[in-house]
């Protein structure tokens, strides 16, 4: 498989259901305040642990209409679900495709296009996404060929 089909659903939130941590960038907080009005430093001491997460185990952007900051909402929400360890591993994309109803609907998607949709996340959070050593033979069943979903 080369391609998929992907469509955000409209009304659906169950990524941001799912309990995680949501990290931000510096660039994530200018918008979001911006957005909302505020102080950047207001934003960091009431929305986030200081730590460059939004607080609480449940997004306090979440609300009954979805997501009170949809237009500048943070990178990793915004490039969900192409996320490197989700394109990437056969297992992950296939866990995913169980929680978002998304996929399958909507445009076709080339598997090379959602992988570098994905390198967005490691531009933005490289320390998550450090380089790994080349795999020996017995780690090689974590595919790394999106092409072959
Ligand atoms: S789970 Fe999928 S369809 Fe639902 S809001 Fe998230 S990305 Fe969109
Ligand atoms: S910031 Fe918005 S899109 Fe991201 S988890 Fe919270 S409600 Fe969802």
């Amino acid at each position: 498989m080369h391609q998929f089909r992907f469509e955000c659903q409209p009304g659906c939130t169950a990524c941001c259901e799912t309990e995680g941590e949501v990290r931000l960038t510096s660039e994530d907080i200018r918008r979001a305040s911006a957005f909302l009005g505020i102080p950047s430093e207001v934003f960091v001491s009431t929305y986030t642990t200081g730590a460059g997460t939004l607080s609480g185990l449940r997004c306090p952007f979440l609300g009954p209409n979805g997501c009170a900051i949809h237009p500048a909402k943070p990178t990793q929400c915004r490039l969900y679900p192409f996320w490197p360890e989700i394109v990437e591993t056969r297992q992950a994309w296939h866990r995913t495709v169980r929680t978002c109803p998304g996929i399958g609907k909507g445009p076709l998607i080339q598997i090379a296009d959602a992988v570098a949709i994905a390198a967005g996340m490691k531009e933005a959070f490289p320390d998550s996404y450090v380089q790994e050593p080349a795999p020996s033979p017995s780690r090689k069943r974590r595919m790394r060929n999106p092409a072959s979903f």
